[in-house]
């Protein structure tokens, strides 16, 4: 039997086994209504974009590549400093971070558990978050982080669910209030820099776990992918913060993800979308 590094999956997911998505109405809501969970939208993406990435990226490292690709259009974006393409670019980045847990058959509460673990310390003086170094909200960590053993609390499950009803708007604000200042005094690159060099390292993982020798190895690095997803998406919400001078004049991940992809595909117009690995229009030429 030969090892498939990508596939070994915690629930035995193997190749040519399909991810049950038939609970989420695959297919049914093709319409993605303000105000959905973070949850929520990943399943509006999963249907969006399921059969053209199991043509066009098959393994978790096609996707996480398509990632980089999107953190090379955050770079090209700055570089000619237009605010309008950085905000666009980050959606997209934001459908292929939702695209990478699909790949890993992970559900819609995976990225949720995920950022909760890196960067919502929970405790009877925290409970409503703070950052998992210097357990501080507003964080008040230096360039080193500090090492202080910080004890979590068991977070209950009413806080677990307030989180999962949590929109991108909500997640945004939340690491407004625990980086917005620190990142505004450090400025749009090292916002944007961040975030690709978080998407690399997410890549990095995704390399590793394709290269695995044993389950223990892929097991792993799937993790540290889970984990470096996570890293994406709050430095995503960071950027999108710093494009303003405070939460309440910034742009909206939200509103930009639906102006994108809310009544379906921007490329192909379909739902589920039928495009090529890198758009329909380029699909189009190669024939
Ligand atoms: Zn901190
Ligand atoms: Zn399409």
């Amino acid at each position: 039997m030969v090892f498939f590094p990508h596939m070994a999956h915690k629930d035995g997911l193997r190749p040519g086994d399909s991810f049950a998505p038939e609970e989420w109405n695959y297919h049914e809501s093709t319409e993605l209504p303000p105000n959905s969970s973070l949850g929520e939208v990943f399943k509006f993406a999963h249907g969006l974009t399921k059969e053209r990435n199991e043509r066009r990226f098959p393994t978790p490292l096609h996707r996480t590549s398509h990632l980089v690709d999107g953190g090379g259009e955050v770079l090209d974006a700055l570089r000619v400093e237009n605010k309008e393409i950085l905000r666009k670019v980050g959606a997209k980045v934001a459908m292929r971070i939702f695209n990478v847990l699909q790949g890993l058959g992970e559900r819609d509460t995976a990225l949720i558990d995920a950022v909760i673990e890196k960067y919502y310390f929970y405790s009877a003086d925290t409970p409503e978050g703070g950052c998992c170094y210097c357990g501080e909200k507003p964080c008040v960590c230096g360039l080193d982080k500090p090492k202080k053993e910080l004890v979590r609390a068991d977070m209950p499950q009413e806080v677990r669910e307030k989180l999962a009803s949590w929109t991108f708007t909500d997640w945004q604000r939340y690491f407004d209030e625990l980086y917005g200042a620190n990142n505004r005094a450090r400025g749009l690159t090292l916002t944007a820099d961040r975030l690709t060099s978080e998407i690399i390292e997410a890549n990095t993982a995704s390399l590793r776990m394709s290269t695995a020798i044993s389950p223990e190895h892929v097991d792993a690095q799937r993790k540290a992918l889970l984990l470096e997803l996570a890293d994406s998406f709050a430095w995503l919400a960071g950027l999108y913060n710093v494009l303003g001078t405070s939460f309440e004049n910034a742009p909206k991940l939200d509103d930009e993800f639906i102006a994108i992809y809310g009544n379906g595909c921007p490329n192909c117009k379909k739902f589920p979308c039928v495009c090529g690995a890198f758009g329909y229009v380029a699909d189009r030429k190669q024939k």
